[in-house]
């Protein structure tokens, strides 16, 4: 199943169509995207069912009309160094444990928007993220999958500078400018993928001339703590609510470990896209 969030309404899509849920469950499911994680299971069995293109009432999915697929997560837990060679990139040994801050929640923006650069030093991160569906503290490991409503693409844009600054280092600040936590462009349930812990992931620069630069691209298998690992983890510090993303860290490839270091710029788009997902695409501007 794949749900969307098209103009602050919830829906399931497929391919080129989308289904509202609220209409098409005669009420059943509101239609706020927001409100459907509290009530996961349930909405999830009713949807698993629906074929979204041969439904009497579904329509044309205008992709313009993507918003973010979990609008207003209470919380945003990023990981830091959860790929063994981004870690190395960034100089730091492999942490022991995950390394979290987080992404304050109003910082989450839809799958295509325009980011003001805040600074210099603005830098991407493309990473998986999870969206949490059934909350709960203290998840087993190998519960962990059962707590998960679907995963999106993400990027955790960090403006280096502001996370690097003073001692301890700012890294919820530096990561936590306007749209710095772009999703979308849907969510997609775990059995959508022939592996969900095998996904291709990879970041595109594209210029103001067309140029496109490919600067990340690698796949989740590298991910030092995988996704029910970190689940586990998280959740005995954290109670998981629903509806919270967890953004699971970045793969090798960002400005901050190139020689010399090269950073996002007027006019430059990024392009991030997670296999069997989509992509989601941001322009940036001085
Ligand atoms: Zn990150």
């Amino acid at each position: 199943m794949r749900i969307a969030n098209i103009t602050g309404r919830l829906a399931l899509v497929a391919e080129d169509r989308a289904l509202d849920v609220e209409t098409a469950s005669e009420g059943r499911f509101h239609s706020d995207p927001a409100a459907v994680f509290a009530d996961w299971e349930s909405f999830a069995a009713w949807g698993t069912e629906i074929d979204v293109a041969a439904h009497p009432l579904s329509t044309p999915l205008q992709a313009s009309a993507l918003a973010a697929p979990s609008p207003r997560p209470r919380q945003v837990i990023g990981v830091g160094l959860n790929y063994a060679d981004h870690a190395a990139e960034s100089g730091l040994p492999l942490p022991e444990q995950p390394v979290v801050f987080t992404k304050f929640a109003s910082s989450v923006a839809g799958p295509d928007v325009d980011v003001q650069l805040p600074g210099d030093t603005v830098d991407w991160e493309a990473e998986l993220v999870v969206v949490v569906g059934r909350g709960g503290r203290n998840i087993a490991e190998a519960d962990a999958l059962s707590h998960i409503a679907g995963y999106t693409v993400g990027q955790d844009l960090s403006e280096r500078t502001v996370q690097w600054q003073g001692t301890p280092a700012q890294f919820s600040m530096g990561k936590s400018f306007e749209n710095f936590a772009p999703t979308g462009p849907v969510l997609a349930t775990l059995d959508e993928f022939a592996d969900h812990n095998n996904l291709a992931i990879q970041t595109l620069i594209i210029g103001p001339d067309g140029t496109e630069t490919r600067v990340q691209d690698s796949s989740t298998t590298q991910l030092v703590f995988p996704v029910a690992d970190l689940i586990s983890r998280l959740s005995r510090t954290i109670e998981l609510l629903p509806g919270d993303l967890i953004f699971t860290g970045t793969p090798p490839g960002v400005g901050m470990g190139m020689d010399p270091q090269r950073f996002l710029q007027d006019g430059e788009t990024l392009r991030t896209e997670i296999e069997g997902i989509g992509a989601i695409v941001q322009r940036f501007h001085a």
